[in-house]
């Protein structure tokens, strides 16, 4: 391939692979009954041993090759990503990265923000462009009970503005809404961000994995959402940033700020889905609802080079063609099959 050149490589309906989730770690510090149900992820739970997961190397090898194929940001992620020991060693060995065209890549990461306090300036030097902070209500009641944890919500808020203050800009705020546990909170939370410079979006409850007993009648809908929030702010759309965004958004006629909505259940966007995720152990999967993946640590590790494994990862983006989302109503074997857990894969 000429210097300079990007691949850009295409699955069977013709999308792009632009983004990558990269989950560092499986293992989590809180308990959210939605992702990781303390029945499922209990004391016993046999969690990814250390030989097992890819190391900071291995990662920053892989990401190279899925940059070469056309990735231009890439998400940390997991489980919890400040778990990671020297997770910032990794941001800045990720955000020294650059495309073919010699252009940044912009680094992001997801996190529940309990121990964001301590880490954000320090991520911030590391050269993390976007953080977005995982927060399901601000009354610790409400937080203990999606969460699963003695945390209080405070400690959040705290990490919250601890990364504010260490730069970063605009702050997303993501908030699972589930019917009956913490629907009642959309307006605080709208309220409490609002005028604040975060973004908070706000997320229909998904039937990921397989563990979290997922009910459609527990999905608070976006249209519910924006009807709750215009009718006490009016809002207005805001055109997407970019074509292949996954939240919609939407800004307060007064000036308030900016909030999103992700719905994933009731306005599927599999027609744009430009993403694809490494598993902790270096697995590779084209859809959040997987059930298989493409095993790149194996050859990773064996020594194949660089152009071979460029070669395993566009064949199996070549033969994608995932679109539970849009399906998820009419294919009956969704409803049976065994899906990957959201902290292995990465959300
Ligand atoms: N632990 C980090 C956190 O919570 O931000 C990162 C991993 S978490 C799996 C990533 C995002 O997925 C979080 O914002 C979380 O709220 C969201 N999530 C997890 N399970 C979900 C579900 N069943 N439906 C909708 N969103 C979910
Ligand atoms: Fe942990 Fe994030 Fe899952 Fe909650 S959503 S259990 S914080 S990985
Ligand atoms: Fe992408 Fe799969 Fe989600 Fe559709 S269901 S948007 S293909 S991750």
């Amino acid at each position: 391939m000429p210097q300079g050149e990007a691949l850009s490589i295409t699955d069977i309906l013709q999308r792009p692979m632009l983004d990558l989730r990269i989950s560092v770690t499986d293992r989590c510090n809180l308990r959210c009954a939605y992702c990781m149900p303390r029945e499922s992820f209990s004391e016993d739970h046999v969690f990814l041993p250390r030989a097992e997961l890819l190391s900071f190397e291995e990662i920053e090898r892989l990401a190279k090759l899925f940059i070469l194929l056309g990735v231009k940001k890439i998400r940390l992620t997991g489980g919890e990503p400040l778990l990671r020991r020297r997770i910032e060693q990794l941001v800045e060995m990720l955000a020294a990265l650059r495309t073919t065209q010699g252009q940044p890549v912009e680094i992001a990461m997801t996190t529940n923000g309990v121990l964001l306090a301590g880490k954000a300036q320090s991520l911030k030097d590391a050269g993390l462009s976007r953080l977005t902070v995982s927060l399901d209500g601000l009354s610790d009641e409400t937080f203990r009970r999606m969460s699963d944890s003695d945390v209080p919500a405070q400690t959040v808020l705290d990490g919250i503005a601890a990364a504010q203050r260490a730069g970063f800009s605009p702050i997303k705020v993501n908030m699972v809404v589930q019917r009956g546990v913490n629907d009642h909170e959309i307006m605080p939370m709208a309220e409490h961000f609002r005028n604040g410079g975060i973004v908070l979006r706000f997320i229909e409850y998904m039937d990921a994995g397989s563990s979290n007993g997922w009910r459609f009648d527990e999905v608070v809908t976006a249209q519910q959402i924006l009807e709750q929030v215009a009718s006490h702010h009016p809002i207005l759309p805001v055109d997407p940033g970019y074509s292949g965004e996954v939240a919609e958004r939407w800004r307060y006629a007064d000036g308030g700020g900016e909030i999103g909505v992700i719905a994933a259940i009731t306005r599927a966007f599999c027609q744009t889905c430009s993403r694809a995720r490494l598993s902790t152990d270096g697995k590779l999967y084209t859809c959040l609802f997987a059930t298989q993946g493409k095993d790149l640590r194996t050859p990773l590790r064996q020594g194949t080079p660089d152009q071979a494994l460029t070669g395993l990862i566009t064949n199996y983006w070549g033969q994608r063609n995932d679109r539970y989302s849009q399906l998820r109503h009419d294919v009956a074997e969704f409803a049976t099959a065994k899906k990957i857990e959201m902290s292995y894969i990465g959300g």
